[in-house]
């Protein structure tokens, strides 16, 4: 754990408080014979050392609020900034560098491989991002410990539990050491044990300097959150417990137009 802090090169939850993702009016229709907006105007910036959860119903555009900000997905006007780079004005090449080096994803399902082993599934994370094969082990031997799964680095995805699986698929995600982790509902395929159980490891994660976003329908787990972002039909509505909120000792809530 203390060399995951060492790593990570900041000082705790409250990091250092540069801004890691910068929203700015970001729209999203997916065209088609009815159109649909999916994201309208959502504006706001997650800072380094952050936990944010972005809370709201099925269908509210939280998927597609991911995939814009983990630049998988170009927004149909507005502005998105990583590490304070303009998306909008980098090539596709340049972007999956962006992504491969600085942003860690997490998805329901998990897509680890099957016949590869825990460790194996980590490192492999890591194939992009230039390191060799022993470097990528190492990464991936000190991410499986952070996630409390150094016992189960041999063991292939059918030989874990659900939880297990997610944990792989997080330290997968934390291996290449990125200045964000952004997670797609990581407890839906999980009972509420073990979904709450995720919660506690990316609290514990986000002490240790992660910066982190992670997305759910769960108002319950995202209520232990330190902030929350609440959408609705594409909407931010509500951003509540923000960084700058915390900085000043406030516990301001601020309701959105
Ligand atoms: P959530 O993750 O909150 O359930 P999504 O971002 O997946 O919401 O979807 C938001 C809206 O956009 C929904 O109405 C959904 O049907 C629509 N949508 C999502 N992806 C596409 C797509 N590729 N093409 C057309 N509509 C889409
Ligand atoms: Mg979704």
């Amino acid at each position: 754990m203390t060399s995951a802090r060492t790593q990570a090169g900041v000082g705790g939850a409250r990091g250092t408080g540069e801004p890691v993702l910068q929203l700015h009016e970001v729209s999203k229709v997916y065209p088609g014979a009815s159109p649909v907006v999916a994201l309208d105007k959502a504006s706001f910036t997650i800072h380094a050392g952050e936990l944010v959860a972005v809370v709201g119903p099925s269908g509210s555009g939280k998927s597609t609020l991911l995939q814009v900000m983990g630049s998988l997905d170009r927004p149909t006007s507005g502005t998105v900034r990583i590490v304070g780079d303009d998306v909008a004005a980098m090539s596709d090449r340049a972007l999956a560098g962006l992504r491969a080096g600085r942003i860690g994803f997490v998805f329901q399902q998990f897509f680890l491989a099957r016949h590869a082993t825990a460790l194996e599934n980590v490192a492999d994370g890591m194939l992009y991002s230039g390191a060799g094969h022993g470097e990528r082990l190492k990464a991936a031997t000190a991410a499986l410990g952070r996630v409390g799964l150094a016992h189960r680095a041999g063991h292939r995805p059918p030989e874990l539990s659900g939880g297990e699986r997610q944990r792989v698929a997080i330290a997968r995600a934390l291996a290449g050491n990125p200045a964000i982790v952004l997670a797609d509902e990581p407890t839906g395929n999980l009972d509420s044990a073990n979904g709450a159980a995720i919660f506690t490891l990316l609290k514990e994660l986000n002490a240790e300097g992660t910066t982190i976003v992670v997305i759910t329908h769960d108002r319950e787990l995202a209520a232990r959150m330190p902030r929350r972002i609440e959408v609705l039909d594409g909407r931010v509505v509500s951003d509540v417990g923000t960084f700058n909120d915390l900085d000043a000792g406030l516990t301001t809530e601020r309701h959105l137009p």
